[in-house]
């Protein structure tokens, strides 16, 4: 059982959805039982903006925590998709994913965070499935930078495994991938 992202594909047109969102609603940007989970993050994604900013990225990424991940045309976002980001900085984690690892929370935060670096549109979701594919061209830039970014960073090795055997350069076993995280329950 491999991690791969799996394409999301409605996320390039998020951005008008999310500007709606914005304009009228006042909900806080996680769900309340996440709350120390979204603190977490929080650090997080001001742990590694520097390390960008260093790098020539500069951004100001608004993370926030969103179990529904709901695209812009209404419908919730596949289950095995564990966040998103567009290129204004906004950037989305499921929760009930990410937040019982984080190392995980950091490796997608990360990945997210170098989608918006490299300012793509039409940016996949994250996902874990059954199957290693072949990620699309911008899967691999962006875990190439955050890789990059999660090294430089220091400390987690967790979430710097997690990247780097998105991109193939860990040690596999035949049966089982023993770096891959764990695989949140159903
Ligand atoms: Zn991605």
């Amino acid at each position: 059982m491999r991690p791969i992202f799996r394409p999301l594909p409605f996320a390039s047109a998020v951005l008008a959805a999310a500007g709606l969102l914005a304009a009228c609603t006042t909900t806080q940007p996680y769900p309340k039982e996440y709350a120390a989970c979204y603190e977490r993050v929080q650090q997080h994604a001001a742990q590694l903006m520097p390390v960008f900013a260093a790098l020539g990225y500069r951004m100001e990424p608004d993370v926030r925590l969103d179990e529904d991940m709901v695209n812009n045309r209404g419908f919730r976002a596949p289950d095995d998709v564990l966040g998103d980001a567009i290129p204004n900085g906004r950037i989305r984690l499921r929760p009930s994913r990410v937040c019982a690892s984080e190392s995980l929370a950091r490796a997608v935060l990360a990945h997210e965070m170098a989608h918006v670096a490299l300012q793509h549109r039409g940016v996949r979701g994250t996902g874990v499935t059954l199957a290693w594919e072949k990620p699309p061209q911008q899967e691999i830039e962006a875990d190439g930078l955050a890789l990059k970014v999660l090294r430089q960073a220091g400390g987690y090795p967790g979430a710097v495994t997690y990247v780097a055997c998105r991109l193939g350069s860990c040690v596999k076993a035949p049966a089982v991938n023993r770096a891959a995280p764990p695989q949140p329950g159903r």
